[in-house]
């Protein structure tokens, strides 16, 4: 089956559903997704959006504090760019119905939440539940439009380029294309051939390459594997991002301890009862969250404790109640009632600052591919993201992306696609050796927390390429002899990025934002400041 559209967009996250908002105007609109349309990073996002409203902030700070968190390599143009277009675009939210909560009295302004590594509150929030908010009500701005259609349980297997072309032979410096994607239709099993002028890769995150993550399900990477496999640079992708405070608990489910409670005054204590944040750094609790997440580690391997906890008991009770309704719910439903009891905590992999690269407009090194959110690689988080900069960035760049998107669709006016090849099943059997799936996946996921975490260091970086390469080659010969189905594509991203992070960070012989290498515990500014970009081998 074929579709025709004018946009496809890959991902109904905060990137995806903002850019469908806008590019709606120009042309007729399909979103594909995974999951449900709601399931997604954005969803779960508790903390908030980061941007400049308060009397004593000022872009420039919020300048500053982004570049001092991404530890020289953020691209400064892009952070201003973003910080800038960031309250315009918050406040595009609120108009669609995003119920930022408001200070009582003082002209009913945004309550700005403080987090860490931000010298202003500057965190915009509704209560606990931002993400949810954000998602529910873009899900709806989307659905109130007749030209946009969300195709549910669909999931992109590839990015449809030259390379499915028959007897294609590609030229010296020819430029590669984008035609739309291949989409399994996952409650037919069926693989559509969807085509667009142009094509939005909006896929999120990456932390199911991990064992332990504050992810939903839905975050393998896709986006990545494929852009990469199509052609596209990666860089970066070092610098995954551990959230401290993921809730420890059997049946927790890797459910996040949002920033912001530290922020409100959360202090971190070891089993004992002992203080032990100002140790490690002069902002304590409040340090950013990688010098966090390793004081934590540190902490862990020395005490050989399973956790350690959060500490808010000492807060006003109907505060916690009103400020962290998610959180105190949550706990409260597996017996931890927070307002009296300390809560439980570990690291967990929370968000990749690397992805594939795109300029200021979000176009990608493939013609008439466009990237935003936590897929793509825009320059600005650099080695470590600040806490909350991500919704912003996503935001942001989808409004970047549908103006250039307006300027290229005028070009694009009568697109003739080139015959594109339905997907094809030839030759494709079941050889009923599924168990390799669920066993391989968590493999990788095991052994990336072990060997590619919080700390690594150059014979556990050397002992993950060699296990990657060894499941990279059986996992692509089981794909190339089976029928396509969702945990197959799954399982193929995850260890595709999975070697792409194991890959950035044995480049980066040095130690710097998140990324900490035992064997280079300095920064080496004269030879690694700047970006790891691995540029594609094509194999699509
Ligand atoms: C628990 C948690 C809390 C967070 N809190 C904050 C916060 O307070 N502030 C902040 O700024 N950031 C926060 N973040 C990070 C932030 O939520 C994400 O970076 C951001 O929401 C990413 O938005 P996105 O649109 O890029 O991707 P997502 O919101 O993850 O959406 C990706 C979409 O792509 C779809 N998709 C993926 N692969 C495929 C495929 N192959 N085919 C079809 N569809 C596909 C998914 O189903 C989903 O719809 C948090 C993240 C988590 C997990």
């Amino acid at each position: 089956m074929e579709i025709k559209t004018d946009f496809l967009i890959i991902g109904s996250g905060i990137g995806g559903l903002s850019y469908a908002l806008k590019v709606s105007e120009l042309g007729d609109v399909v979103i594909v997704t995974k999951k449900g349309d709601t399931e997604s990073n954005t969803n779960y996002a508790q903390g908030g959006i980061a941007s400049v409203f308060s009397k004593d902030d000022s872009f420039e700070l919020h300048l500053e504090d982004t570049l001092k968190a991404g530890d020289g390599l953020c691209n400064p143009e892009v952070v201003r760019r973003v910080v800038e277009a960031g309250p315009g675009c918050v406040k595009e939210l609120a108009k669609i119905g995003v119920n930022f909560t408001r200070k009582r009295g003082e002209d009913h302004q945004f309550d700005l939440g403080l987090e860490g590594g931000h010298s202003k509150n500057r965190v915009a929030h509704v209560a606990d539940f931002t993400g949810r908010e954000i998602e529910s009500c873009l899900v709806e701005a989307v659905k109130s439009k007749k030209n946009i259609r969300i195709l549910e349980n669909h999931a992109a297997v590839d990015l449809i380029t030259q390379h499915h072309l028959q007897g294609y032979k590609r030229k010296p410096h020819e430029k590669i294309k984008c035609w739309g994607a291949y989409v399994l239709d996952i409650e037919k099993n069926q693989v559509l051939t969807c085509l667009a002028k142009i094509t939005l890769l909006a896929t999120g995150g990456a932390g199911r390459v991990y064992l332990h993550t504050t992810n939903p399900s839905i975050a393998t990477g896709d986006g990545i594997a494929m852009a990469y496999r199509a052609g596209a640079s990666v860089a970066n992708l070092e610098f995954i991002q551990f959230h401290p405070t993921a809730l420890y608990h059997l049946e927790g489910n890797s459910f996040l301890v949002s920033e912001a409670v530290r922020g409100e005054g959360g202090i971190l204590r070891l089993k004992s009862g002992e203080m032990f944040m100002e140790k490690y750094h002069p902002r304590k609790e409040l340090a950013p969250r990688d010098v966090v997440a390793r004081a934590i580690d540190h902490e862990l391997k020395r005490s050989g404790d399973a956790c350690v906890y959060l500490d808010i008991t000492h807060l006003d009770q109907k505060f916690i109640k009103l400020r962290f309704p998610q959180i105190y719910g949550k706990c409260l439903s597996l017996g931890i009632d927070i307002t009296r009891e300390w809560i439980p905590v570990v690291p967990a992999a929370h968000y990749v600052c690397g992805g594939v690269v795109c300029d200021l407009e979000g176009k990608t090194g493939i013609e008439n591919l466009y990237t935003c959110g936590e897929v793509a690689y825009t320059g600005m988080h650099g080695a470590n993201r600040l806490a909350s900069n991500s919704l912003l960035e996503a935001v942001v760049f989808a409004d970047f992306a549908a103006r250039s998107s307006k300027d290229e669709s005028r070009s694009l006016k009568d697109p003739s696609f080139p015959p594109i090849p339905q997907w094809s099943l030839k030759g494709v059997f079941d050889q009923e050796e599924w168990v390799i799936i669920s066993h391989n996946r968590d493999w990788i996921q095991r052994f990336m927390w072990d060997y590619v975490g919080i700390v690594r260091s150059n014979r556990r970086l050397e002992q993950a390429r060699k296990r990657i390469r060894i499941l990279l080659d059986e996992i692509t010969q089981f794909y190339k002899v089976n029928p396509v189905t969702y945990d197959v594509i799954e399982l193929r991203n995850i260890a595709i990025v999975a070697g792409l992070i194991i890959e950035c960070a044995i480049r980066r012989k040095e130690s710097r934002g998140l990324h900490y290498n035992i064997d280079f515990p300095e920064k080496d500014d004269e030879n690694f400041l700047k970006d790891t970009v691995l540029e594609s081998e094509e194999e699509a």
